[in-house]
């Protein structure tokens, strides 16, 4: 991989802004560099641009340096940086999957960017060779999700590394859902592959979709570039104080997760009882999708009864789908009551 080649013009010429913490971040007592107020601590001060100690705490914890994490707004920031550095509006394009994160196209369309969607199999499994295929010499990018959303499986790891392998551009693995999933990470193989990104998520097995922390995994010259465009001062100092605070508490996040995939075999295995169920589709995530008679008149019927659940019955291979989270046992008895009596 050449990554100057991979590389927008601009962002290659690009001078960042350089903030007054950039320029100065050691010990002092004074602080009259940054305009701010002297009053309000601690809220008065712009909070760290490289997220340091916060780095430190998720290097330790992912067991990684921390010159190869980029934290974002959100998975979506680092989503999007990917475009606006990699991909030329209306000339490049990116390959990825069908159905998958809707994230992928929003970002593309804001950016101008075409999107090769390449279907997956009717398991939902794919085939490296085929999105390779998809891929032209003004492909940038190629977008996986494993397990993928909506269809909550994971992606076969050999063709994922066939993808990394055989490709010269840059190949993303969103693992949003890797923590509920049997399969390990590829996180530990992420110095093997100079082309890989991987994003993972402190939204979803961690319980924090409110601070909006996401995380980028790559070598350090593609975090590099990530950290030129990002606007200077991403990451608010509550987000950055809180995620310190909740990281320290693995076991619990264990526990939840635990309980989230118990409480998911058992939501499998009594929806397939149900007479208008008609599949319900293998999960790695903490969702399920179900394939059932008259889907947007079960979601609606739902809606009624207050209970929310995605309908995804418009979505290409999954007519006729309802995605359901995984929410509390007292949740999930809920909606399993409330669909029982349809029967
Ligand atoms: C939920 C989800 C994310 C997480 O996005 P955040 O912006 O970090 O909350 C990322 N990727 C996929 C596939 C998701 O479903």
């Amino acid at each position: 991989m050449n990554l100057d080649k991979l590389l927008r013009n601009n962002i290659k010429a690009l001078n960042p802004y350089s903030s007054a913490r950039d320029e100065f971040s050691g010990e002092a007592e004074v602080f009259l560099d940054a305009n701010e107020n002297p009053f309000n601590a601690p809220y008065n001060r712009y909070p760290d641009p490289q997220q340091k100690e916060l780095k430190i705490k998720i290097a330790e914890l992912k067991n990684i340096a921390p010159e190869k994490i980029f934290l974002g707004n959100g998975s979506d920031e680092p989503i999007d940086i990917i475009f606006r550095a990699f991909c030329e509006p209306g000339v490049d394009n990116v390959v990825t999957i069908e159905p998958t994160y809707g994230m992928y196209q929003v970002a593309a369309d804001v950016n101008n960017v075409e999107v090769r969607k390449v279907k997956l199999n009717e398991d939902f499994g794919f085939s490296a060779q085929k999105l390779l295929d998809a891929a032209n010499l003004y492909t940038k990018v190629i977008f996986v999700c494993s397990p993928n959303n909506p269809t909550a499986n994971l992606l076969d790891n050999s063709e994922i590394l066939k993808l990394i392998t055989g490709f010269d551009g840059l190949v993303v693995v969103d693992e949003a859902y890797i923590d509920f999933s049997p399969e390990n990470s590829l996180l530990p193989e992420l110095d093997k592959y100079e082309n890989l990104i991987i994003l993972q998520t402190l939204s979803k097995a961690w319980g924090m979709a409110g601070i909006r922390l996401g995380m980028a995994f790559a070598q350090p010259e593609i975090i590099h570039i990530f950290n030129k465009i990002k606007y200077p001062y991403n990451i608010n100092i509550l987000t950055q104080q809180k995620a310190l605070e909740l990281l320290d508490h693995l076991q619990e996040k264990e526990e939840w997760v635990k309980i989230i995939v118990e409480e998911r075999d058992k939501m499998v295995k009594k929806l397939f009882k149900l007479p208008f169920v008609q599949v319900v589709y293998p999960s790695d995530a903490n969702f399920i999708l179900v394939k059932m008679h008259d889907a947007r008149g079960i979601y609606e019927y739902l809606t009624e009864q207050k209970i929310i659940v995605r309908d995804r019955s418009k979505v290409t291979l999954c007519v006729d789908c309802l995605r359901i989270t995984i929410g509390s046992p007292k949740e999930n008895k809920k909606l399993r009551k409330a669909l029982k009596n349809l029967i």
